[in-house]
């Protein structure tokens, strides 16, 4: 019933995987583009993510430096900001749009943002259900149990889903509010605002191809199940 070669799931799989493809395009030449122009202020991701931060009341908030590309992100368990090292000691534009967007996340977290806490809690969920998905398939292709299998995993497919449409506006937010801060604390002048948007929208992008993707693979998973009826 699952069936890689099964064409059907190539019509449905091909738009996501392609869209995440040229995001990911998208984002690399952007992100690579704005990581060489230096920013007017001179300021690093960290400072500029201190100062959002502090102006905002955070100062119990601690920014650190983690390894990896792109591993930015805003631990709401921990309350840290977390930056790579290149967003973290990067005086570019790249960097401090990053840091800035990373901040937003603990802006949303402060002001209570309705869909943060909705993702927050969705979190550990959609954990369990990633780490449930193959070890159910698995299972019920060894049992022969595959239509219970497939009501399974369309549930947790579910949960993904839900999981990713909550993201998007909670990445959206993170980065208006990111702009907001950048430009009315003056930490980026008037002629680097398009380097930031271009660098946020394109991280953007790649949680709209995440969505995509979901909602196409959670339509055939429903295609598949109501085959299996007849
Ligand atoms: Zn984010």
């Amino acid at each position: 019933m699952f069936n890689l070669f099964d064409p059907v799931y190539w019509l449905f799989a091909i738009p996501g995987l392609l869209l995440g493809i040229w995001a990911q395009i998208k984002l690399s030449s952007a992100y690579g583009k704005y990581s060489q122009v230096p920013v007017e202020s001179g300021l690093s991701g960290a400072e500029a993510a201190r100062e959002i931060l502090d102006h905002a009341g955070l100062t119990n908030v601690p920014v650190e430096e983690i390894p990896g590309r792109l591993s930015d992100h805003y631990d709401p368990m921990k309350r840290a900001l977390f930056l790579s090292s290149d967003d973290f000691n990067g005086r570019t534009v790249a960097a401090v749009g990053v840091a800035a967007h990373e901040s937003g996340h603990a802006l949303q977290h402060q002001a209570a943002y309705g869909l943060f806490n909705v993702r927050m809690a969705l979190v550990p969920v959609t954990q369990f259900a990633s780490a449930a998905y193959l070890g159910i398939f698995v299972l019920g292709a060894l049992m022969g149990l595959m239509k219970i299998a497939l009501i399974i995993i369309i549930a947790t497919f579910a949960v993904t889903t839900l999981f990713q449409l909550v993201t998007l506006p909670v990445e959206y937010d993170a980065s208006r509010r990111a702009k907001e801060q950048l430009f009315r604390l003056g930490l980026v002048h008037e002629d680097e605002r398009t380097g930031v948007s271009k660098v946020l929208d394109a991280a953007a992008l790649t949680y709209v191809a995440a969505l995509v993707s979901a909602v196409l693979q959670l339509i055939y998973l429903l295609t598949l199940a109501r085959g299996s009826r007849r």
